[in-house]
């Protein structure tokens, strides 16, 4: 998928997943259960610290070498999702941390005793319109002093440190409506019980997801990633990354389900032929694979514009759209392979469509970049 594939990286991360099977990351699923033992084991492995430089105690790979592990992990049956944000998160603390940040952080980040898996921005009033959020950081002396809520934060619970964006100054009072916001690294460990609360919402698959409420919770300034009103520049750095990394695991996902679907077409024999024989189920099995391939050529696209720090905004966004359809058109052909056995919970079929739906949604819309396309590719009027 990349002009160097990372095979070696491929295997080594394939084999971490043999050992958690599909029946491990089933039991999970029914219990709502983080996965726990899966991001420990890939932590000490090392992949979740790709991307941090070597002087930091990371292999200081590019974004690329992050899209195989991710993509593997996904090809494999597994989730990714469960820890995919310390990839991203830990770009916004690399660009804009200052260097005593950085030494505080991510050789902490890196060995595994500090865990950056929440990134904060979504908030119930704004929606997409993430310049109307109202988390608001009002400084006090040494700290800031953060009212408001945040929803769908992942992995909050789970996670010694959250990215955290918040107004620092009311959007009336800019004379750009995406000034005034601010990033905060919050520790959640000092955060948790003293002005955070953490709420989970149980979604239709296992993703960790919750909401967080704010009341008075103090953050030393210390804390500011960046300069205090230019946060929106700052995220969004961290977000080409991640709609970039999660392509790449729609990818992955979408090779899991072509996979299943040609093996399962190639021998289920149904009145006395394989139905892979029938042109009828061969056909869109061969249109997800071409699809899953044309989208992974846009991923490999996307991470080398990011990789040699050239502008990818519109790259990140047109391989995201295409990756999450791919795995979405993949899925359901696999689920119609499979016939009924595609909707039993022992073939993992259903619950992998469950969780690759969640990507034409996250962390961006399909509508969205689709607007973003119009008038920044193409130079079409806004709509908003
Ligand atoms: C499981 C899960 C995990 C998540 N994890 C995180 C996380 O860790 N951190 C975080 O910050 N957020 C997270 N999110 C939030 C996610 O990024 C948002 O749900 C997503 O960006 C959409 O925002 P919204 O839900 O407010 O939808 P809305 O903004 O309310 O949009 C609803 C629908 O309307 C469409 N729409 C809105 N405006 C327009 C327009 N002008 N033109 C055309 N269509 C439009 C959208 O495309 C969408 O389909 C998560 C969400 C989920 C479900």
């Amino acid at each position: 998928m990349s002009e160097t594939d990372y095979s070696d990286i491929r295997e080594a991360v394939a084999r971490l997943c043999k050992g958690f099977p599909e029946s491990y990351w089933r039991e999970l699923d029914r219990q709502r259960e983080y996965p726990t033992g899966f991001v420990q084991a890939l932590t000490e492995s090392g992949y979740l610290s790709i991307l941090i430089p070597e002087e930091y105690g990371g292999s200081g790979l590019p974004l690329a070498a992050a899209c195989a592990v991710l993509e593997e992990i996904q090809r494999a049956g597994a989730n990714g999702g469960a820890c995919h944000a310390q990839m991203y998160t830990m770009g916004t603390l690399l660009r804009h941390g200052s260097a005593a940040q950085k030494d505080q952080y991510l050789p902490a980040i890196a060995s595994g005793e500090l865990r950056l898996q929440a990134f904060g921005v979504t908030e119930p009033g704004s929606g997409t319109d993430t310049t109307r959020i109202r988390t608001r950081a009002v400084r006090d002396g040494d700290n800031y002093v953060v009212n408001g809520s945040k929803v769908f934060i992942s992995r909050a619970e789970h996670s010694d440190l959250m990215v955290l964006l918040v107004r620092t100054t009311p959007r009336e009072e800019c004379a750009r409506r995406t000034d005034g916001m601010s990033v905060l690294l919050v520790d959640m460990r000092d955060a948790v019980g003293n002005g955070l609360t953490i709420k989970p919402i149980r979604t239709m698959m296992n993703h960790a997801t919750t909401e967080l409420f704010f009341d008075d919770l103090r953050v030393p300034v210390v804390g500011l990633l960046g300069e205090e009103g230019k946060g929106f520049r700052c995220i969004m750095d961290g977000m080409n990354a991640e709609r970039i990394l999660i392509a790449a695991e729609c990818i992955g996902d979408a090779r899991y389900f072509v996979d299943k679907a040609s093996a399962y077409a190639s021998q289920r024999e149904v009145f006395g032929r394989l139905i892979g024989e029938n042109q009828g189920v061969q056909f869109p099995i061969a249109r997800a694979h071409i699809q899953t391939e044309a989208a992974a050529g846009m991923v490999c696209k996307a991470a080398a514009l990011y990789d040699n720090d050239e502008p990818c905004g519109t790259q990140a966004n047109m391989c995201k759209l295409l990756a999450s359809e791919a795995s979405w058109a993949a899925g359901d052909t696999c689920i119609q392979t499979h016939g009924g056995y595609g909707f039993a919970e022992e073939y993992d079929i259903e619950r992998k469509f469950r969780e690759t739906r969640l990507y034409q949604v996250a962390p961006i819309s399909t509508n969205l970049i689709l607007s973003h396309v119009a008038t920044h590719a193409l130079g079409m009027p806004k709509s908003f």
